[in-house]
């Protein structure tokens, strides 16, 4: 377990008790069977973005607190552990990094301090099929007039829907499956070309296909740094979903682990049952290895070490290999309590599979690590 500091503690503490509070999982089951548009509760984001967590890795100078990547998984991991939905990763994480990492001084100025506020959410719009795969964008971006024209489609925007302004990954050159040639824009969401469409993703948080119909924004739209800008920027995205991940299947094992002392079956507590408890053993061990592997990545974010890339895909993929496990053991474990979706463990299987998904899957990063290192 990584080494906090005196501010993280307080952070992480101060998270704990808000999520447990104010958002427990039976705020996240109100919000689904509201049918809420936006996927997430639009006035705990607020008390969210009061307490300043949508400010985190942003700098002082444009209204954050510079707290750094670890800090803010700190906060992912706690509102994992209930499922709070919001747009802390996509907007407070996810689109900020790419304009602290490839803004200029005057895209950051006028979003930075929006997005740290909460008033503004935004979003990173990189997918373009069932797959992540960046280096397949085809949404294409011409020059035209003083500025671009964007025409193609994204999916699987996460908070696509609430999404006020759209980071896009567009190519300038070259094709799909080339890295050269692929940068970032910023998109207001209601420019006009933009249409988006609301998608029912398993977890039930908000998400949209979004298409963009010869969408003209200017020159000073594009970020700086091409596709090693998106890489990093998707690092700390993934890095990010690991961290919430691993709070999510924290909590799913401590709840099993709770049943399993009290759930009377045979004439014995089933946790007496060696077999069962060989199977928590192993669900423990991977989450600590999990721990570990998520808290190297931000660590190593924030001390911008070369090997980011690297630790970042042993993250998502060993956090992903274990959440999958145990949410499905969370199930089978629950065996008899109820039906599909009476009980939580439905939530947190759910949020796994569509989790796993984001930013890439297992079979993704175990890729993308096996190639860093020369295979
Ligand atoms: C989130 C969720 C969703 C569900 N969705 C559905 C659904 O869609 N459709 C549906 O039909 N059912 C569903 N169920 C119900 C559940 O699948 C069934 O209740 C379950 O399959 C019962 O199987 P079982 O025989 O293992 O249970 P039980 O026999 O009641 O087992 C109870 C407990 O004993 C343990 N156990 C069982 N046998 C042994 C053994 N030999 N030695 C040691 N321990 C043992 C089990 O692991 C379990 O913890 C759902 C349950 C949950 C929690």
């Amino acid at each position: 377990m990584a080494v906090l500091t005196e501010e993280q503690s307080m952070l992480r503490d101060a998270a704990k008790s808000w999520v447990q509070e104010k958002s427990p999982v039976s705020a996240f089951r109100k919000m689904r069977d509201g049918g809420a548009d936006l996927g997430y509760d639009a006035a705990a984001w607020n008390e969210m973005a009061e307490m300043g967590w949508a400010g985190v890795i942003i700098p002082e100078e444009y209204g954050g607190s510079n707290f750094g990547y670890l800090s803010m998984g700190l906060i992912l991991e706690e509102t994992g552990r209930t499922l709070t939905a919001s747009p802390l990763l996509a907007s407070a994480l996810g689109a900020a990094s790419a304009l602290m990492l490839g803004g200029s001084e005057a895209q950051k100025s006028e979003w930075l301090p929006k997005i740290a506020e909460g008033a503004v959410v935004a979003t990173l719009a990189v997918d373009e099929g069932a797959h992540h795969a960046p280096e397949k964008t085809a949404l294409k971006a011409e020059k035209s007039g003083a500025g671009y024209k964007l025409t193609g489609k994204k999916t699987f925007v996460l908070e696509g829907m609430a999404a006020n302004l759209l980071v896009v990954s567009a190519r300038t050159s070259g094709q799909p499956g080339e890295t050269a040639g692929v940068e970032l824009f910023l998109v207001p969401a209601d420019a006009r070309g933009v249409s988006r469409q609301r998608l029912q993703l398993a977890d039930s948080r908000g998400a949209a296909n979004i298409s963009f119909d010869g969408v003209e924004v200017g020159l000073d739209a594009k970020l700086d740094g091409g596709w090693e800008l998106l890489e990093k920027t998707l690092d700390r995205a993934r890095a990010g979903v690991a961290a919430e991940m691993l709070g999510s299947a924290v909590q799913a094992f401590e709840t099993t682990l709770d049943y399993l002392k009290v759930r009377v079956q045979f004439g014995q507590v089933i946790g007496s049952f060696q077999a069962l408890q060989h199977r928590a053993a192993k669900m423990f061990t991977d989450l600590e290895l999990a721990r570990s592997a998520v808290e190297a990545a931000l660590a190593a974010i924030d001390a911008d070490s070369p090997d980011v890339p690297e630790l970042v895909s042993l993250a998502k993929a060993k956090m992903g290999d274990t959440f999958h496990l145990v949410s499905n053991e969370m199930v089978q474990m629950h065996g008899g309590i109820g039906m599909t979706d009476a009980h939580d463990a439905g939530f947190y299987l759910k949020r796994a599979r569509a989790a796993e998904a984001a930013f890439g899957n297992q079979a993704y990063h175990r890729d993308r690590y096996a190639k860093i290192q020369g295979y």
